[in-house]
């Protein structure tokens, strides 16, 4: 009843019955639990179809508060939301996360106990905290599994710590799956297919997969980076492999190869601005990493025929230049029923992706049903 109340609209006591097939009796007395709970309100009355005025109940997004946070390499962002992942308070910083894990997290749980202070609210209005990391992560311990480019990390009890000083439920994931939730909840519900491709320093996607995130068996799902492309062909790539798509197309390579054609480019963000300089040289590497990236989604368009791709991360900001590489190969390469309806976009949310998928990933957890069971005693 609460999701039906949480996807639509303010609902009456007949439409409920009717929509559930539950007994009118039975929807009274879940609705007295779930409005004694504070996680529906009654919204305005509505005129029934016997013509007397009834009372519609809607559901409450401000009945709980959700911590989210969106840790990177070297920027981070926390908020505070409600219950529809609207962001009510929200801070950046810049903590490098090779500072280690205890020192990261301190800073964490002070900043969100700073952030509910802020908004003169209070940690037992907080139903949970969601956080992503730039590394794999094993979800179901919510651990961080070899993270490259996280020194000390590396099985670290990430929730087990925060639960310790937050004493809320934590739930950590890496930040593309994240951002892969920020994305489908925020523009593309209506997608049960979606691709969420994270070009940065690295590249990764995030796949939602008939409606839910897929996450893979171990949680490493999604790691397109080090997939092989022909273009890239010795061509060493940090991971130790020759010819990933990340040691032609990611954050560094395209700056060192904007820094080859005698530019003046040590790090992606020098790539962007020499491409909004209109420099024409920029913008052919930028549309060939482009057509790299699409390489390799064109092969899983193929395979997994996705409604809809979301291009994100900073390199993203290429925008069309980026865009249109990737289409290219993809119309070019992919199957004609896999390509007739599908959307390749730039991510609407941008820097916000993560945490607001933060958010969902915690409000997704706390409201599935079997949840809610167990809190609302009837
Ligand atoms: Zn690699």
């Amino acid at each position: 009843m609460l999701s039906v109340l949480r996807e639509g609209p303010a609902r009456t006591r007949t439409e409920l019955a009717h929509i559930t097939g539950l007994a009118r009796s039975t929807v009274s007395q879940r609705l007295d639990a779930l409005l004694r709970h504070r996680w529906i309100v009654p919204a305005d009355d509505v005129i029934s179809s016997g013509g007397r005025p009834a009372t519609a109940f809607a559901f409450n997004k401000a009945a709980r508060l959700v911590l989210a946070a969106d840790l990177g390499v070297t920027h981070d962002r926390v908020a505070l939301t409600d219950l529809g992942a609207t962001v009510l308070a929200e801070r950046t910083a810049e903590v490098p996360i090779d500072r280690g894990p205890e020192p990261t997290l301190a800073w964490l749980a002070q900043t969100f106990t700073e952030l509910l202070a802020e908004s003169g609210r209070d940690l037992a209005e907080v139903c949970g905290a969601g956080i992503g990391l730039p590394g794999p992560v094993e979800h179901v311990s919510g651990r961080p599994v070899n993270p490259p480019i996280m020194p000390g990390w590396d099985r670290f009890p990430v929730p087990e710590w925060l639960v310790e000083r937050l004493g809320v439920p934590v739930l950590v994931d890496n930040d593309v799956n994240i951002m892969a939730l920020g994305e489908h909840w925020a523009g593309h519900s209506e997608a049960d297919q979606l691709i969420f491709v994270k070009i940065g320093t690295g590249i990764g996607c995030g796949t939602i997969s008939d409606g839910r995130l897929h996450r893979g068996a171990q949680g490493a799902a999604g790691d397109i980076g080090h997939i092989r492309v022909a273009t890239a062909d010795g061509v060493l790539c940090p991971c130790g492999n020759r010819g990933c798509l990340e040691a032609v197309a990611g954050g560094a390579a395209l700056a060192a190869r904007v820094a080859a054609a005698g530019l003046p480019a040590r790090r992606s963000r020098d790539v962007m601005e020499l491409l909004r300089a209109g420099h024409p040289e920029v913008a052919r590497i930028v549309r060939q990493a482009g057509r790299e990236i699409g390489d390799v989604l064109a092969s899983i368009v193929n395979f997994f025929n996705p409604a809809v791709i979301v291009i994100g991360g900073d390199v993203a900001e290429a925008g069309e230049h980026l865009l249109a590489g990737v289409r290219e190969v993809i119309y070019k390469r992919s199957l004609p029923l896999a390509t007739q309806h599908l959307r390749i976009q730039a991510s609407e949310l941008g820097d916000r992706a993560g945490i607001i998928g933060a958010a969902v990933m915690v409000i997704e957890d706390v409201l599935a049903p079997e949840a809610v069971d167990s809190m609302v005693t009837i």
